[in-house]
């Protein structure tokens, strides 16, 4: 690396880079092997809907245009199809950027940002990249401790962050202490729920964060493209917010943050339902399916309301990683999470799932 000549913030400094599930192309030119499969980033393995490829490759002959700065096509479906006011959403570039730009549009660094223990790893990185305070509370068990997150609040505290289900862990927190959050943190705390997997939830007692609009008027709901809708690759994520939230952070985001295509393809995408069913049915099969494998090899894991489940490594957890590596798969080591001896394993397909669990019961009969 050169020197630098023009220094950081300390913030900045102190920030280690994400390190994003390991991309398939990287793993063939290492191992020199094909077949790869990829069962580390919570993507849909069906793919998308094939009207939002359509849509896609009809729009990409416009690219050469810029792309609406204020996405009214794309707003307007959603609006209409979460049953909220237009003025209401917003969209960007993966629900990611949403993250960050309501880190930068209400916190300073004098003040802090507040979320779980195992909570989405996005909210530590954003808030160090603003050098805004990172609360992290400890959880129970892998549980997001409530009364926890409520009393570290304070007169400094702009943002409470809850993934719901939660990524890493895949599990909820029921709607009742939901609620108490939404009543119990100080009214000047925005509270953001993000909703990423929503579309996977099968739990009654995980609620929808819609119902919960009218609970609180400082809340914000995070959604994406980028799971179910499996339009990883475009970055479209959405929120619903109060029309203020919304104002504000059109004030600091880039024009055309979401990308011609990825309009045109979350648009189609949003109108394909039948799809969308789909894929979260093969999910909830596949999910049964992948526990089931894991009962038989004895393997512990976690119950989980998303597309991706949380394992305990049967033995050191980076060697697991890499024996599964050299048998084309790849899964998500944990330690970034503080989880050192868990694993993270998206839920496949069929045969993607029974791949998985023959190479792990390889893993285990010959030691990683
Ligand atoms: C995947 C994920 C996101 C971000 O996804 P984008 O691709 O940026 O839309 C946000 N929150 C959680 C909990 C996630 O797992």
């Amino acid at each position: 690396m050169s020197q630098p000549k023009t220094e950081s913030p300390p913030w900045v400094h102190a920030l280690a880079p994400y390190v994003p599930g390991k991309p398939i192309e990287d793993l063939e030119r290492e191992l020199g092997i094909t077949d790869i499969i990829k069962l580390a980033s919570n993507e849909n393995p069906h793919g998308p809907s094939p009207k939002a490829i359509e849509a896609m490759a009809a729009a990409a002959r416009g690219v050469s245009i810029y792309p609406d700065p204020g996405a009214f096509k794309l707003k307007a479906a959603l609006a209409e199809k979460l049953g909220v006011p237009v003025g209401r959403v917003l969209v960007s570039n993966g629900s990611n950027e949403l993250i960050t730009l309501l880190v930068r549009a209400f916190a300073t660094p004098e003040q802090n940002v507040v979320a779980s223990q195992y909570g989405f790893v996005a909210y530590k990185v954003v808030s160090g990249a603003a050098g805004v305070e990172f609360r992290e509370v400890p959880a129970l068990g892998l549980d997001a401790d409530i009364d926890g997150i409520i009393a570290a609040c304070d007169a400094d505290t702009r943002i409470v962050f809850l993934a719901n289900p939660n990524n890493p862990t895949g599990q909820y927190t029921a709607r009742a202490d939901v609620e108490r959050l939404l009543a119990e943190v100080p009214e000047h705390v925005l509270v953001v729920l993000d909703e990423a997997y929503v579309e996977y939830v099968t739990a009654d007692a995980c609620p929808d964060g819609l119902t919960l609009l009218g609970q609180r008027d400082n809340l914000v709901l995070l959604r994406t493209f980028s799971k179910a809708y499996a339009l990883a690759g475009c970055r479209v994520g959405y929120a619903v917010a109060p029309e203020y939230v919304v104002e504000r952070v059109n004030r600091i985001r880039e024009p055309f943050n979401v990308n011609l295509l990825g309009q045109a393809g979350a648009r189609a995408a949003v109108a394909d339902e039948g799809h969308l069913a789909r894929c979260v049915s093969a999910n909830t099969e596949v999910r049964a399916a992948l526990y089931a494998g894991l009962d038989a090899l004895g393997v512990e894991y976690w119950p989980s309301e998303t597309n991706f489940v949380l394992m305990r490594s049967p033995s050191d957890a980076a060697a697991v990683n890499e024996a599964l590596l050299r048998r084309g798969i790849i899964v998500r080591p944990m330690g970034a999470y503080g989880l050192g001896d868990c694993l993270r394993v998206t839920v496949g397909t069929a045969a993607q799932n029974d791949r998985f669990l023959a190479a792990l019961r390889g893993v285990m009969e010959e030691g990683a």
